[in-house]
């Protein structure tokens, strides 16, 4: 039986794996899909405090394991399939591994890129169609390039394909991006990046088994335009990782975990969340590791009051 699971190692969960092995409450760090999280598919962090020349996003995650491995958090590979908070110990099935009891959760499981939903997207996933240029951007040398989405992510990863693609071209639904001015800046003062606006994705479509064409209505005009592509690289947003809680934890009408405000505590007591997962708005990898030290600050309290009460 453990004391804690942390469910997710991006910056919350790493975080909260230092500060509870630091607490030798020896926790089981649970590792999904994407060990590390969003930042492992980013470039450079340039706005993590303590790192004045930029650090890299897989660099950076991979300092935070290597610390909490360090005071002795263990690390598991697995995937949570479901999860019982009705009775105590909390039990956690986990595929690969079988059920794991613990007496406390910390829920850091992120959230992961959306997909447009339209013709050809999926079946082109991994042959032209990608949610990540720092893992996929080098196949794109010399190539042309479509990135869809009006964000900051569209904006970083138009410029950052700009090192290997020929001509990046932004494709937003609308007539306004929705990214911070220093990064719509640094697209539009980019020579390889031009902008199509009111433009919204309709279907994907390739040969020989390869991206061809993104098809966009024009929303002005309402006709469809077919626009010749070697790769799309869709940065639309995120949805939350929650699905597995099969709603035993409270959650907002998007997904996202609720928190008792200024805490990390759900409507469970003893499950705590952190990070992405119960943030849509900050969504920041030091506000994530902020989150991820309150939520095992708010464990070792509550684990700490558990044990005491257990004594008497
Ligand atoms: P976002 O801000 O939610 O933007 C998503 C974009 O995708 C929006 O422009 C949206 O269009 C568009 N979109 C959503 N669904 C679509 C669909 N089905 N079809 C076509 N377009 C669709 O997401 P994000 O860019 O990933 O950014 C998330 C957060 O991370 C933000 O807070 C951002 O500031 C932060 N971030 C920061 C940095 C940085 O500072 N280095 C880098 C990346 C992200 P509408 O505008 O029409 O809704």
């Amino acid at each position: 039986m453990r004391q804690v699971v942390i469910v997710g190692t991006g910056p919350a969960g790493l975080t909260a794996a230092i500060y509870t092995a630091r607490a030798n409450l020896q926790p089981l760090v649970i590792e999904g899909p994407e060990p590390g999280g969003q930042l492992t598919t980013t470039t450079e962090v340039e706005n993590f405090p303590g790192f004045p020349q930029g650090i890299m996003g897989p660099e950076l995650m991979d300092h935070m394991r290597k610390q909490a491995e360090r005071f002795g958090a263990e690390f598991v590979r697995g995937w949570v399939t479901e999860v019982r908070f009705s009775e105590r110990p909390f039990t956690l099935l986990v595929d690969g591994i079988g059920p794991i009891t613990t007496n406390a959760v910390i829920l850091s499981t992120g959230a992961s890129a959306k997909l447009l939903g339209i013709p050809g997207e999926k079946e082109y996933v991994g042959r032209g169609v990608s949610t990540c240029a720092t893992c996929d951007g080098f196949f794109y040398r010399g190539k042309k390039i479509i990135v869809v989405g009006g964000g900051d992510s569209a904006m970083e990863e138009a410029v950052f394909l700009t090192k290997f693609a020929d001509e990046v071209t932004i494709v937003h639904r609308r007539n306004e991006f929705r990214a911070s001015k220093i990064m719509q800046d640094r697209a539009r003062a980019n020579p390889k990046i031009r902008f199509l606006l009111n433009r919204e994705p309709v279907e994907i479509t390739g040969r020989d088994g390869k991206v061809n064409a993104l098809t966009v209505r024009n929303k002005t005009t309402n006709e469809l335009e077919i626009l010749p592509t070697d790769g799309i690289f869709v940065a639309i947003g995120h949805r939350p990782n929650t699905s597995f809680l099969q709603g035993q934890v409270e959650t907002d009408e998007l997904g996202y975990i609720i928190v008792q405000p200024g805490t990390s505590m759900t409507n469970v007591e003893g499950v705590f969340a952190c990070g992405d997962v119960q943030d849509h708005r900050y969504r920041q990898a030091i506000t994530a590791a902020a989150s991820g030290c309150m939520a095992a600050l708010d464990c070792e309290r509550y684990l700490e009051k558990m044990n005491a009460a257990a004594v008497l």
